[in-house]
């Protein structure tokens, strides 16, 4: 069955049942400063669960598109890595607002895996939040799943937020199991399951949130108006269980990304290598740079577009790795274009502006890579072991235009470390100096958007506020 193919049938499915199927809505957040990036179906519904905004139907289906890049969910790290993160993905969710509850939600769920799509049931494992009695009762006595296939897990799995306000509860998921013929459909205990699921032995496909508050900025939770249906179900991963594929790469919607990059690099792809890993960073990034530039975000120093500009670099990074000298990328993102752009027309009406700008990007980035590679490895000569000073990683950042979450990656890769708070500290010495200087010149500073984890790493929080200084230099 082909992603596409799949969409559609949840789409269907949710319409006959009563669910109206509604657009993607963008990448940007329309009227959510706080956050990032739509990070998950439920976001551009937030104002409906919190009772601020009415739809014409109680009932929703969606195929969103989503980026984790940044912010409270992050997963740009993980990818190429693992066989199911990715950047940008499809969230696939049904939604109600104070209509439905668990019990539909999880018949509605059951329904279509086990009676739509034919999963074996015997593969799917079931989590709940320790405190939801009601849920595990209702998977067991309704739906009919043994219950020694159903695990109570804490906040950390089971809890479900946008972010560290809004709406947001306690959640159900439902797990594929992908071990070895012979083992696959054999109980497990708890930790095992947990185990497993970490190195991708058991796939999350789908999550079910049962919203029921909202949180606010003290932490506080407040009961929203109705209990509501927040579900989300990541297409890749729906796809890569149908198409019998080993990862979500392995699938109809990323070969012809691989294919593309592995006819630009010259050699064929191949999945156990580091290059492999490469070849599935490229096509990952592809996506996600192409679908951010038809939301409208711009590469840039702050915010937004400095995520975009992470995600394009470590992109030409790999490229780089793979011995290309030349834009790369920029090939990857016009089969994204093509693959893609039936589905999402805004692909195929910026076309133009998303090969230029990322050609732009890629050829800005490469004239000083080489600078910046070779003062790497002086800072972190290979074989060694040891911490870059925060100073240093500034300079990469300043100087060569080495966002702080490359070279903290490129470090890890060969056991060294990065003072990341060093290197926040010289920034906001950067910055100081740049605001006194401005305030001497008498220029006016745009107030800029404030966004948390700006730089992927936990130490460095603070952001970039219309820093004009550092866009000039990079
Ligand atoms: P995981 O534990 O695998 O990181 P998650 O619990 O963070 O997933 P949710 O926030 O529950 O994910 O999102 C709902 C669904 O979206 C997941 O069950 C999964 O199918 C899909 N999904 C989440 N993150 C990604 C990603 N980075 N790439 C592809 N699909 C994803
Ligand atoms: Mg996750
Ligand atoms: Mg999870
Ligand atoms: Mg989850």
């Amino acid at each position: 069955m082909t992603a596409a193919e799949i969409r559609q049938r949840f789409l269907d499915f949710f319409a006959e049942h009563g669910h109206r199927v509604r657009p993607s809505a963008s990448l940007v957040p329309s009227d959510d400063p706080t956050l990032l990036f739509t990070n998950a179906g439920m976001v551009p519904f937030k104002r409906v669960f919190l009772g601020l905004d009415e739809l014409d139907s109680k009932r929703a289906v969606t195929s969103q598109k989503c980026v984790r890049a940044g912010g409270k969910h992050n997963d740009l790290e993980e990818v190429g890595k693992t066989t199911r993160h990715h950047t940008f993905f499809e969230m696939l969710g049904n939604f109600s607002f104070g209509d439905y509850f668990k019990s539909e939600a999880v018949d509605f769920a059951w329904a279509f895996l086990v009676g739509e799509l034919g999963l074996d049931p015997e593969r799917l494992v079931v989590t709940v939040h320790h405190t939801d009695d009601e849920a595990e009762k209702l998977w067991i006595e309704q739906v009919g799943v043994d219950p020694a296939r159903i695990f109570r897990l804490g906040d950390k799995d089971n809890f479900w937020q946008m972010a560290d306000t809004g709406p947001c509860g306690p959640c159900s998921e439902l797990h594929y199991d992908l071990r070895p013929e012979g083992e696959r459909g054999r109980p497990v205990d708890r930790d095992r399951f947990i185990e497993m699921s970490e190195d991708g032995r058991f796939v999350e496909l789908w999550n079910l949130v049962f919203m029921q508050f909202d949180r606010d900025a003290e932490g506080v939770m407040h009961p929203l108006p109705a209990p509501s249906i927040d579900t989300g179900a990541g297409l890749e991963r729906l796809a890569a269980v149908l198409q019998g594929a080993d990862s979500n790469f392995h699938t109809d919607l990323f070969e012809p990304l691989l294919a593309r990059v592995a006819e630009v690099v010259g050699r064929p792809y191949e999945r156990e290598t580091d290059a492999g890993v490469s070849y599935r960073v490229l096509a990952d990034h592809a996506r996600a740079v192409a679908f951010l530039l038809a939301d409208g975000v711009f590469p840039s120093n702050e915010g937004r577009g400095y995520v975009l500009r992470r995600i394009l670099r470590r992109a030409v990074r790999h490229a780089w790795l793979l011995g290309r000298r030349e834009p790369t990328l920029v090939h990857v993102v016009e089969s994204v274009i093509d693959a893609m752009g039936d589905t999402y027309p805004e692909l195929r009406q910026r076309r133009e502006h998303l090969l230029t700008t990322t050609r732009a990007e890629e050829e800005r980035f490469l004239s000083t890579i080489e600078g910046g590679l070779d003062r790497f490895e002086e800072l972190a000569p290979a074989g060694g072991t040891g911490t870059i000073p925060g100073d240093e990683a500034f300079r990469l950042y300043d100087t060569f235009g080495f966002p702080l979450d490359l070279t903290e990656l490129m470090a890890e890769e060969r056991g060294w470390t990065v003072d990341a708070k060093g290197f926040a500290r010289a920034l906001e010495a950067q910055r100081e100096r740049s605001r006194a200087d401005r305030a001497a010149s008498g220029v006016v500073v745009e107030g800029g958007e404030t966004f948390e984890g700006w730089s992927g790493s936990e130490h460095a929080t603070q952001s970039f506020v219309g820093y004009a200084g550092v866009e000039a230099r990079s």
